[in-house]
């Protein structure tokens, strides 16, 4: 499946406790708890890089302020696979 994807995701690891929250719900299965640890002794989560649609739903499950960021991408007719800056969250359309 090649589709373009739709959103990209940020997660700020110094915010980010571990929970695994996000994991679990991102319907498209994009994120992943790292092997590593954080300077804080919890594994963070971590974007695959890949089929992101933005639908924000990590960000509204999320406990912790702050710890991720979701943006939606314009369409390619309006700006080639630039990043359109959508506040903090993906509520914001
Ligand atoms: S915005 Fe949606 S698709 Fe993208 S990482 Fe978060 S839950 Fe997954
Ligand atoms: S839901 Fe938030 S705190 Fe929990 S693993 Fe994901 S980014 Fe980290």
């Amino acid at each position: 499946m090649a589709e373009r994807a739709r959103g990209k995701v940020f997660i700020h690891e110094e915010e980010c406790k571990g929970c695994g929250l996000c994991v679990e719900s991102c319907p498209p299965h994009c994120l992943v708890l790292a092997a590593e640890l954080s300077a804080y002794g919890v594994h963070p989560a971590r974007y695959t890089g890949q089929d992101c649609t933005g639908c924000g739903i990590c960000f509204y499950c999320c406990p912790e302020p702050g710890a991720i960021t979701v943006y939606r991408l314009k369409k390619p007719a309006k700006a080639a696979a630039e990043a359109q800056p959508g506040g903090v969250h993906a509520g914001a359309v």
